[in-house]
């Protein structure tokens, strides 16, 4: 089969334009072609389309009328012995990991963004002409894609096996830091754009190493075979270090991060910062993916539709334990120590616990839900939903303590499921057989409780259980009041009110701005500006009770606040004595 051959040049940098020429060589009559309207990983309908212009076809030196279908798909009139090649413009001024970028210091594209889907013609092999850039001598190229014919660095020809593959490797352009290493044989490279020269490039590859060989001993034992049994025979880490930013998306053999500059270790610097443990929690959790996702994945997603939403109630597994497994193998790789990894669990189960929204949605329905809830949140957020990330980490985690207390642990459940499951598309009950399989019972009441229920999960009694101490500490004024807000501009904006709270009671609602108190009674009574919410507590003393005055479209309201006594928050602690936590087998 002939293949489908995109050419794509970062045409105008200042413009933040892409021009790509894609030459179909067996057109169809009738020949069908349209963009994603979404990126698999990112579960929400995007409409890549809405960059794409300038779209033209030709049949040699014959112009070809398109007729536009719909908001992302177009039909070409073409004779059939004839190749046809289409030329269009791509704005690409997103500076995330799901679409595209380009300007003077940097380019980045995801296929979904800048490749037409040839309708009928997906599963042909896709080239990928990847043009150097005019007046960047020093830019280099980096991608997932195999190489057919490239120059040193990295511009020229690429192959993709079918359209999947190919919107599956993102590319990376410019003058990016590059390192590589080795994990169970595999080579690795991780280019890094953005970074500052204090940047510690070989810390921050010894620590990935680390992490990498600690998954894929994971999935595939501790033999030398290891790294043959491997979905990948290389990887790609893609990270855009900017001012302000955090998020990754993964890929089959490849992904891409945001982080900010400041989280990259420092030459000279030994300690591991808050802001680099995250880094190294979100590499952890993406390199994950490769197995958990990409590979052994959604029934849903056995093919991938690109034309609407791809609906899965199977996210809290997939994002969920994926989510618990991160932090857990940074630790087992040695990056963090046992308080650390307390200290992230139990900022897990606080986010959970301080959202209302676990009383309304199971983990499974926010899954399906993901395209219009989690991916589209708002004030009424965390009273409406529940995070398939955070509680699935935490269904995760009570799974894993079960099974330890009787002798066995979710890691040979993810490997029994990685062979039953063929390494491809997997149900529900794929787990619950799995699960029987490997314990001789039924798990189905516990998957129903905690999967299908909104019921709290034993996670005191589990966690107890494994000799974690929980020591309730008081929440911060915020928790207490039950709201959500930032401080700014010399007053108290409300971003949500949460169900059921104090604030609630009150009549505080998301976008009021909260500027004075009054408190005291009779002639003690003081009327103060509020500037931030810390100043509250302050003025409070003792008093429980006040006025509380907020603008709300302009009008000033007076809110009677009764501040509740206390409200609690987790930490965890290790018994003292305890071996070790929850180590790997
Ligand atoms: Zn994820």
């Amino acid at each position: 089969m002939t293949a489908l051959h995109y050419s794509v040049e970062a045409a105008n940098l200042n413009a933040h334009l892409f021009r790509i020429t894609l030459t179909i060589p067996e057109p169809t009559a009738q020949q069908a072609v349209s963009l994603p309207v979404w990126i698999p990983g990112s579960y929400l309908v995007r409409e890549f389309s809405k960059n794409l212009q300038n779209l033209s076809a030709r049949q040699g030196r014959r112009e070809v009328a398109i007729v536009q279908q719909d908001k992302c798909s177009w039909q070409i009139d073409c004779k059939t012995n004839q190749a046809l090649t289409l030329s269009y413009e791509v704005y690409a001024f997103d500076n995330s990991v799901r679409t595209a970028w380009l300007d003077r210091r940097r380019g980045f594209f995801n296929g979904t963004s800048l490749c037409l889907r040839v309708h009928g013609q997906e599963d042909r092999p896709h080239r990928l002409q990847l043009q150097p850039v005019k007046g960047q001598p020093d830019w280099q190229a980096a991608t997932g894609l195999v190489p057919v014919k490239t120059d040193k660095k990295g511009f020229g020809l690429y192959q993709a096996a079918d359209y999947d593959a190919l919107v599956d490797c993102p590319v990376e352009l410019g003058t990016f830091w590059s390192g590589h290493f080795s994990a169970c044989g595999i080579p690795h490279r991780f280019v890094v754009a953005g970074a500052l020269p204090s940047f510690d490039g070989e810390r921050l590859l010894a620590d990935t190493q680390n992490i990498c060989d600690a998954e894929i001993r994971f999935w595939h034992g501790k033999g030398a075979q290891a790294g043959r049994k491997a979905p990948h025979a290389n990887y790609l880490f893609m990270l855009n270090a900017v001012d302000d930013g955090y998020g990754g998306l993964e890929h089959r053999n490849s992904t891409a991060l945001i982080c900010g500059r400041r989280d990259l270790p420092r030459v000279g610097e030994k300690k591991t910062g808050e802001g680099y443990t995250t880094l190294l929690g979100l590499i952890s959790h993406e390199y994950f993916h490769t197995w958990n996702v990409k590979q052994l994945r959604p029934d849903a997603f056995a093919r991938y539709d690109y034309t609407r939403e791809n609906y899965t109630p199977l996210l809290w597994f997939f994002e969920g334990f994926t989510s618990y497994y991160d932090d857990l193998l940074l630790r087992r790789a040695g990056l963090i120590d046992d308080a650390t990894y307390l200290k992230l669990l139990g900022k897990t189960i606080n986010q959970v616990s301080q959202t209302p929204g676990r009383h309304v949605q199971t983990v499974a329905q926010a899954s399906l839900d993901a395209w219009v809830k989690y991916y589209r949140q708002d004030e009424n957020t965390p009273n409406a939903t529940v995070s398939y990330y955070t509680k699935g980490a935490l269904v995760g985690l009570c799974l894993d303590l079960s099974l330890r207390a009787e002798g066995h642990t979710l890691d040979a459940v993810m490997r029994g499921l990685w062979k039953r499951c063929k390494a491809g598309p997997m149900r529900e009950q794929d787990v619950l057989d799995e699960l029987q399989a490997l314990t001789s019972r039924s798990w189905h009441k516990e998957l129903q409780a905690w999967v299908h229920s909104t019921a709290e999960l034993p996670l005191a009694k589990l966690l107890e259980a494994q000799g974690i101490r929980i020591q309730a500490e008081p929440g911060n004024f915020a928790q207490h009041l039950g709201l959500r807000h930032l401080d700014a501009n010399g007053s108290v904006q409300i971003k949500a009110v949460l169900r059921g709270s104090a604030a609630e009671q009150a009549g505080f609602a998301a976008g009021d701005e909260w500027l004075g108190l009054e408190v005291g009674t009779r002639g003690q009574q003081g009327h103060w500006r509020v500037n931030k919410l810390d100043d509250v507590p302050v003025l409070l003393g003792k008093e429980r009770k006040a006025v509380a005055l907020v603008s709300r479209d302009k009008q000033l309201l007076r809110l009677p606040l009764v501040v509740p006594q206390q409200s609690t928050v987790w930490r965890l602690e290790a018994s003292a004595g305890r071996a070790s936590l929850w180590p790997g087998n």
